[in-house]
């Protein structure tokens, strides 16, 4: 990476770049920015350059202030997709305060501040993703463009072309692609990340959201990530691959266990276990995730770990046993349309957690959690997660884990957002209703 402000002004005068776009993300997980022209930008790397901060609090807009954008040096990069000629770049900001203090409201910095918190216990956190996605014909219907299924060989147009360019521009960005494929439902697709530190995996997630959507919208096709954009079929998840890595040694491997997986590494889980319930507002943020965490769709309902099963919460992935670099965490809950950086941020307080307070592990569960009773489930001790936004908006609301590790500022933006959400939603009268109700009541 560069890193230094030389470097990202040769390198911008060697690729004629006219115009910097200066990125960061809003409390709803959405990317935002601005350009600016490229005279300007060696100012910009020593003084930041001043914006309308109300942009980031996503839609309970009150603060009307002036907030500072710095660009992050090992950011910048071409956008491949754009001209060659007066190139465009872009730059990751941290957004300051006025008077150069950090700014709580900045998701960003959220994550900074917890990955401190890993940094001092010796741990850097590293995340893979495995992004879902469909493609549509337009943003108004979900309508699919192809027909095909799981890991489909045969080419349809335009999909297998999208998910390749798509491929290649994140690779000129330097964001690795370990496998894509087609997913399970008709026009869903999934591009998978190489695994990198959290920080740079959420940047490379808001990138990879972005490139996804301009490279359809080129060919007047919609991407979404949308949850669950249709009823019946699966619908799109972020599973978030995770492990802590101390002197650069995997932190969650011994290769003494019978699963390889060290006590650490189960106390992490256990974390996560214990608090998914109060994290879920964070990963499962819109009224719509909900419509995908039911029974029968490959996306957990109940909070349990395994091996080998899909439907579980958290599953350790046994592809290559006893290798030490693949042994991590695999949280299966959260989708596409999360704020990565928050998302990150209350995975590994969870997990901290669990290894801070020695929690212990459930055993993993054997067979198929879906088909137990629920007596059975209840007496292996197997909880829900939360059924609807309202739920997880009472659960986040009374988490001492979600306010230290989002942040005074964040978590009430985020409890006050999702509230007008949710009451918005509650109130109003739906196609469903309408269909079932009019003529029969
Ligand atoms: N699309 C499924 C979900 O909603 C996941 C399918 C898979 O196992 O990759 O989480
Ligand atoms: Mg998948
Ligand atoms: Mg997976």
């Amino acid at each position: 990476g560069i890193n230094d402000r030389e470097s990202v002004l040769r390198i911008a005068r060697e690729n004629d770049v006219k115009f910097v776009r200066l990125w960061f993300t809003d409390i709803l997980g959405k990317l935002k920015g601005f350009a600016i022209n490229v005279d300007d930008l060696e100012d910009a790397l020593e003084l930041g350059v001043g914006f309308d901060g109300s942009a980031i609090d996503g839609f309970a807009r009150h603060h009307e202030s002036d907030m500072r954008a710095f660009p992050d040096p090992a950011t910048f990069t071409l956008l491949p997709w754009r001209p060659r000629q007066n190139a465009v770049a872009r730059m990751i900001c941290n957004i300051r305060q006025p008077r150069g203090q950090t700014f709580p409201g900045d998701p960003r910095y959220v994550l900074k501040r917890n990955l401190e918190k890993a940094a001092a216990l010796g741990f850097t956190y590293y995340v893979g993703s495995e992004l879902e996605f469909f493609y549509l014909k337009n943003a108004q219907t979900p309508e699919p463009l192809d027909f095909d299924g799981y890991f489909d060989q045969l080419s349809s147009y335009p999909a297998s072309d999208l998910r390749r360019d798509t491929v290649l521009n994140l690779a000129e960005m330097g964001i690795p692609v370990k496998y894509s494929h087609h997913e399970g439902a008709p026009s869903q697709h999934e591009i998978d990340l190489e695994h990198t530190d959290a920080l740079a995996m959420a940047d490379n997630l808001m990138t990879a959201k972005l490139v996804i959507k301009e490279l359809a919208q080129l060919q007047n096709v919609h991407a979404t990530f949308m949850p669950k954009p249709i009823s019946g079929i699966n619908g799109s998840g972020l599973h978030l691959h995770q492990s802590l890595y101390r002197e650069g040694s995997n932190c969650f491997y011994d290769a003494d266990d019978e699963q390889y997986l060290s006590v650490l590494g189960k106390q992490f889980i256990a974390g996560l276990i214990a608090h998914a319930p109060e994290i879920t507002a964070v990963t499962n943020q819109w009224v719509n995730s909900y419509k995908r965490l039911v029974p029968g769709y490959e996306a957990p309902v109940y909070v349990s770990w395994t091996h080998v099963n899909r439907s579980d919460l958290v599953r350790v992935p046994s592809y290559k046993p006893g290798a030490e670099s693949s042994i991590r965490v695999e949280y299966r809950a959260a989708d596409p349309a999360c704020n990565p950086y928050l998302a990150f941020s209350v995975m590994l307080a969870a997990g901290l957690r669990g290894i801070e307070g020695q929690y212990q592990v459930p055993p993993p569960v054997v067979g198929n959690v879906l088909e137990m009773t629920p007596q059975r489930r209840q007496s292996l001790g197997i909880r829900t997660l939360p059924g609807s936004l309202g739920e997880a908006i009472n659960l986040a609301e009374n988490s001492e884990l979600l306010y230290e590790a989002l942040g005074d500022h964040v978590f009430n933006s985020l409890i006050e957002n999702k509230k007008i959400e949710w009451e918005d939603y509650r109130s109003t009268v739906t196609d469903y209703e309408v269909s079932r109700y009019l003529s029969t009541l």
